[in-house]
């Protein structure tokens, strides 16, 4: 393997810092399975309170968070909707059909975001014929949308849709708190409109480990049971709980200079011929190497050798993320291997 000094893979690639660890190693912690763990049950009422939720759960990823919510909102044979770029499509090994049974009806829209419109006529007409509309799950950010925020209106406007024909509403909040930095809104006043809300703690919070799911409380009591099926329940938890604490008090206002420095790079990638780079709300910079003439793969090949790595989505579309392990030098040092790689394989 190359040595990567500078990963821009993912904002899944930090770890832990030395006060986290202290964090970690200093936790109060008990049997989380019986609800005696005192540092999950503290992160619990504060991601509860910090989402304008009931209850909570901790769980060891944010795909077991999404999955539980498809598993207590829906029954086999039900339909849900979602983007078609959504991670619930995408990167969760076909849970929905696997564990849950469920349909998917994809929705398409520009930065992975839909509309109302989209939503109510993707709604099926309730005859014994058809699968039963179920669910409907937004993304915030839209991550392969471009880690788009979805504005707070047209956010409402969907979920007002999803009410009007008795849907429930799941929010995928891997990046929320990235929506709530860029936007300067609570996350609460995203969050409290769903049913649940699922957060993640190993994004931009760089935690290495954690994910939450809230919702009332009486969904939080079926949750329990999924992730007690799934084998989902853990022990003395609380030292991951910790390193989650440690995030929510030192690294959600930090957000804002990954959002600087994604901005920052995408300004210089613009600036570089053959790149096309795609409108940065957050964290997350998509960038085209089409008019190179090269794939994405060989173009992240290069990328590699100089010591840095973008994610691959499509053909000749790739992805940088910022976060907590690349400063604000290292964005500047990546443009310009960018630069060097565009200049050398231009076909
Ligand atoms: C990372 C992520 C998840 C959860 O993925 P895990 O690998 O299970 O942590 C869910 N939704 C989105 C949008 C994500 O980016």
């Amino acid at each position: 393997m190359q040595q990567i000094e500078i990963d821009l893979y993912s904002d899944t690639k930090t770890r832990p810092t030395q006060p986290m660890r202290e964090a970690i190693a200093a936790a109060e912690v008990g049997d989380e399975q019986c609800q005696e763990d005192p540092s999950v049950e503290r992160l619990l009422v504060r991601t509860g309170s910090l989402l304008e939720h009931e209850a909570a759960v901790f769980l060891p990823s944010g795909t077991m968070a999404n999955q539980i919510a498809v598993l207590v909102h829906c029954r086999p044979g039900d339909e849900l909707i979602a983007h078609e770029s959504s991670h619930l499509i995408l990167s969760e090994g076909g849970a929905p059909a696997a564990l849950a049974g469920v349909m998917i009806r994809a929705l398409q829209g520009p930065r992975g975001l839909f509309t109302r419109e989209a939503v109510r006529e993707a709604v099926r007409a309730g005859t014994r014929h058809n699968p039963t509309s179920r669910l409907v799950v937004v993304e915030q950010t839209a991550n392969v949308g471009g880690g788009a925020v979805w504005p707070l209106d047209h956010m409402k406007q969907v979920v007002e849709e999803a009410r009007t024909h008795n849907l429930s509403v799941h929010l995928d909040g891997a990046r929320l708190m990235n929506a709530s930095v860029a936007s300067g809104l609570p996350a609460g006043t995203y969050s409290r409109m769903f049913d649940s809300v699922y957060v993640d703690f190993t994004k931009g919070l760089g935690a290495p480990f954690g994910a939450i799911l809230t919702g009332s409380r009486e969904f939080i009591k079926k949750a329990w049971r999924w992730k007690q099926r799934l084998g989902g329940s853990m022990r003395q938890a609380g030292m991951m709980a910790a390193a989650c604490l440690y995030a929510l008090d030192h690294h959600v206002g930090r957000l804002r200079e990954d959002h600087e420095n994604a901005r920052c790079l995408a300004d210089l990638l613009t600036g570089i011929a053959g790149i096309a780079v795609e409108p940065v709300d957050t964290n997350i910079v998509f960038f085209d190497v089409a008019r190179l003439g090269i794939s994405a793969e060989t173009f992240n090949d290069a990328l590699k050798l100089r010591g840095t790595r973008a994610g691959i989505f499509g053909p000749t579309r790739l992805r940088f993320v910022t976060h907590l392990d690349v400063s604000k030098e290292q964005i500047q040092r990546a443009a310009k291997i960018v630069a060097e790689v565009a200049t050398g394989l231009k076909s």
